[in-house]
């Protein structure tokens, strides 16, 4: 009992399925190939700044209480200014997640008076209230920083013109987004965002540019500080904690971005001296170890969903051919029982709470009832393989992680054969 289909018969994926799906592999061969050789150069680069810190086993042990000389936590934060090519970093457990993150950027890097420019359009949904687009407690217009908008022209294009105009001499803080997160617009490429970069530096010299990093480590060989930024920002239980990060967020960047950050998070005179690591650093560099192969398994994962519900007919954005730049997948179902049938799917896949049906609810803070999908063994982790989606028209999902290609694999043949036992796809995989 080695064979293949029969083990993929064991967990519910009928022989039609299965070849389908190898159907689909074989056209990506290229594909993955590229995508391995991104991940190669991204082990390499992780490799050689732990050599080059001179990470010891010394540097797995933490500390408790007030952490003062955590050799561990430092040469960590040396490991991630060396991966990003930055002056210094900060990578903590007690930042809690990446909202948590980008706030503690933000409001460590502005003063009352400071404007803010978001010259990418709308950001994230939860710093809404960071920024107070949204009104919040101790949101950052509480603080008196002021806050402006430069959306993305139709063709997804940067408005060039809107930004030159809305940069004036209370401008502080440029904030980019690097991917997507849950709009319809394309992720930004490193390079269209060193052009950005470059564009607003031109006008003012000074201006800090920070980018979002969230899903976009790893995914390319570049990252944003390669090309100009002062700060990136990001959390550890997406792409660099690598899966095995339980908690956690970083701050790489310009020396005196980093500490502004430090002195937010623990307290000013204190800054980087304190913050125990407790038992978490093991995880934190082997995560970090981890990353650019497993970032590499949630892309392949990504474009293998893609193409297999391209061919079935239904729109996927980013369709199976583009370029990607972070590892989320849509796809538009254009019908609930779809998005449903998706999720559930998904969740069938986990090794943890698979016996589980998700089911769509009234989640707060959303204007429809949304399903989520994640069986993960870090809560909420989202580089884990995981789905959601609003139940409202277009009726699309999101699709992301996997911290192993053949987990991926399975969970994408788990949402054919859901959509195919209800009807949704045709025996000859078209949609219905
Ligand atoms: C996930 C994400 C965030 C927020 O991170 P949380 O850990 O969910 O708070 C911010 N920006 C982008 C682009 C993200 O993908």
């Amino acid at each position: 009992m080695t064979d293949l289909t029969e083990q993929y018969a064991r967990l519910g994926i009928g022989p039609q399925t299965y070849a389908f799906g190898e159907e689909i592999l074989r056209s990506l061969h290229d594909r993955f190939q590229a995508i391995d050789e991104t991940a190669e150069y991204g082990q390499l680069k992780v490799i050689h700044a732990m050599q080059q810190c001179r990470v010891s086993e010394a540097c797995l042990l933490g500390t408790t209480g007030y952490g003062y000389n955590d050799i561990g936590r430092d040469t960590l934060e040396k490991v991630y200014a060396a991966v990003f090519h930055t002056e210094d970093a900060l990578v903590r457990p007690q930042i809690t997640c990446g909202t948590h993150a980008l706030a503690l950027a933000l409001m460590s890097n502005l003063r009352p008076g400071d404007e803010l420019l978001s010259p990418v359009g709308k950001p994230y949904d939860t710093l809404e209230e960071v920024i107070g687009i949204r009104p919040s407690k101790g949101s950052l217009k509480e603080y008196g920083v002021s806050y402006r908008q430069v959306d993305l022209l139709e063709d997804g294009g940067f408005d060039f013109e809107g930004i030159r105009s809305s940069i004036n001499d209370r401008t502080r803080l440029v904030t980019i987004q690097r991917s997507k997160g849950y709009q319809t617009r394309p992720t930004l490429s490193v390079e269209r965002i060193g052009e950005l970069i470059r564009f607003v530096k031109k006008i003012k010299p000074d201006v800090i540019c920070m980018v979002d990093n969230c899903y976009g480590e790893f995914v390319e060989r570049i990252e944003p500080t390669d090309v100009g930024a002062d700060m990136v920002v990001g959390s550890l239980i997406k792409n660099p904690g690598g899966g095995l990060a339980p908690i956690g967020g970083y701050i790489a960047g310009k020396k005196e971005c980093v500490e502004n950050a430090a002195y937010r998070l623990t307290s000013p005179g204190l800054g980087k001296e304190v913050g125990a690591s407790l038992g978490l650093l093991p995880s934190f560099y082997q995560g970090l170890f981890m990353a650019p192969t497993v970032t590499a398994s949630a892309l392949k994962g990504a474009v293998f969903a893609a193409r297999a519900y391209e061919k079935i007919g239904f729109p996927v954005f980013p369709d199976g051919t583009q370029d990607r730049y972070d590892i989320i997948q849509a796809v538009t179902f254009g019908s609930p029982e779809g998005v449903i049938a998706f999720c559930q799917g998904i969740q069938s896949a986990a090794s943890v709470d698979s016996f589980v049906t998700p089911e769509p609810w009234d989640m707060p803070g959303y204007d429809s009832k949304v399903i989520m999908a994640a069986g993960a063994f870090v809560s909420g982790s989202s580089i884990e393989l995981s789905a959601d989606g609003p139940i409202k028209p277009p009726y699309s999902v999101y699709f992301q992680g996997g911290l192993t290609f053949p987990h991926a694999k399975l969970g994408i043949l788990k949402t054919l054969q859901n959509l195919l036992d209800r009807g949704i796809i045709s025996p000859d995989f078209h949609r219905v």
